[in-house]
């Protein structure tokens, strides 16, 4: 793994999971079920940890969703998915946590938008309460700013002081100042209402690239905080994933961010746990943690006229994702595992010999045979029809041989 030096912080435990620069980077992700389907809501909140989700938040925006999440939280430990369940609130988090006391136990941490609760205000002291709550229960909050929901009396006082200013800043700056200002007063605010300093996360989101890298560097100099990274809003399909990685990559190779969450606008049906497999690619791309055997795939050119060197590039990433949940368990070091699959003859026993286990497939009028390659050495060469069955068995042959507990040896299949 790159060594990247993190940004000291303090850790925060979220249950069993702990968040901080002493510990890897943390994915985390949101379901969009309605948390009072509490059936649907186990079945989503067990995908996403089942994907790799190592937090999952839950909205808590109503009685019947407040009163849902201890099902939730038992039916999960029921099934033995012991993933901490966030709960999200906005505007009424101060009257459900004290109304459904078990939720507030069940809960592993809750977010706090400063823009909704009112902070500061004399006549209100819904944050207060909140921050009580989670002092009683000892839970952690994130404190998560956002751009969208901003604390408004915050920034109208931020800019009339900008305006009386001989030399006023842009208002796109005073608004990243009045953020950082609201996350760090109001983190200040909770530790004045008992909080621990450990116990409290950041989180500043904007929906741009650049004001995400701007904020959050400003911010992570100024506090000691674990930090919470996402945009706001991604978007949809490559969008979503391009913006999120051009924002979090280069905070995250600045050792900045503890815990990640890209916030893909999922299709319609749409697989939610795409969120999780891309805060994970993300961060395996830049060498940050594995998760998973990386395959290296060329994007096949006119030499590779049929489909079907894109079907077994697809199949075999479709069999890496499913057996990873098995495999994570019975074969530790497997998220190392490095595949080619190569569309012909010009870099692919090249680009093969870089990887444990390569195949390079014949190209359009090259003949009709795939020579595999195992660490770097011509293993075998396949031909006709099996290739991809033939294929999937010496990876996996690869896989308990070498990431197995028994045997050391490879099983050969030819
Ligand atoms: S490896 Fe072959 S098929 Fe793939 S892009 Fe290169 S030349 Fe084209």
């Amino acid at each position: 793994m790159a060594n990247i030096q993190r940004r000291k912080t303090v850790t925060v435990k979220i249950g069993p999971v702990r968040v901080g620069w002493e510990v890897p980077v943390v994915v985390q992700s949101m379901t969009n079920t309605d948390t009072a389907d509490i059936p649907g809501t186990i079945e989503q909140v067990a995908a996403l940890a089942l994907a790799g989700s190592e937090i999952v938040r839950v909205t808590v925006n109503n009685e019947d969703a407040a009163a849902a999440v201890p099902h939730i939280v038992e039916g999960l430990d029921k099934r033995g998915i012991r993933v901490p369940i966030v709960g999200d609130f906005h505007y009424n988090g101060h009257i459900l946590l004290k109304k459904y006391p078990t939720t507030a136990r069940a809960l592993a941490k809750y977010r706090i938008n400063p823009g909704n609760v009112s902070i500061g205000r004399k006549d209100d002291d819904n944050f207060r309460t909140m921050v009580e709550c989670a002092v009683e229960n000892d839970k952690p909050v994130r404190i998560g700013v956002n751009w969208g929901s901003l604390d408004q009396a915050l920034l109208t006082r931020m800019m009339d002081e900008n305006n009386h200013r001989p030399d006023p800043l842009p208002a796109r700056d005073v608004m990243m100042e009045a953020m950082i200002v609201s996350a760090l007063e109001s983190a200040k605010a909770a530790e004045h209402y008992g909080l621990g300093h450990d116990k409290i996360i950041l989180s500043a989101k904007v929906s741009g690239v650049r004001d995400l890298i701007d904020v959050y560097t400003a911010l992570a100099a100024r506090c000691d905080y674990p930090l919470h990274l996402g945009l706001t809003e991604a978007g949809m399909g490559p969008k979503g994933l391009i913006a999120s990685t051009a924002g979090l990559a280069p905070l995250l190779l600045n050792g900045i961010g503890d815990t990640i969450r890209v916030s893909l606008t999922p299709r319609p049906g749409g697989d939610r746990t795409e969120e999780v497999q891309a805060a994970q690619q993300i961060l395996q791309s830049l060498q940050i943690r594995s998760f998973m055997p990386q395959v290296t795939s060329c994007p096949g050119c006119g030499r590779t006229t049929s489909t079907y060197f894109q079907e077994l590039a697809e199949q075999i990433q479709t069999y890496l994702r499913t057996s990873m949940p098995e495999w994570r368990k019975k074969y530790p070091g497997v998220e190392e595992l490095k595949l080619a699959v190569m569309g012909c003859v010009v870099n692919g026993p090249g680009e093969s010999k870089h990887a444990n286990l390569g195949i390079s497939l014949p190209g359009t009028f090259e003949e009709p045979k795939a020579p595999v390659y195992v660490d770097g050495k011509l293993y075998t060469t396949l031909r006709g029809d099996t290739i991809v069955a033939e294929f999937k068995q010496i990876l996996d042959n690869y896989v308990q041989s070498h990431y197995g507990a028994q045997s050391k040896e490879l099983v050969g299949t030819h």
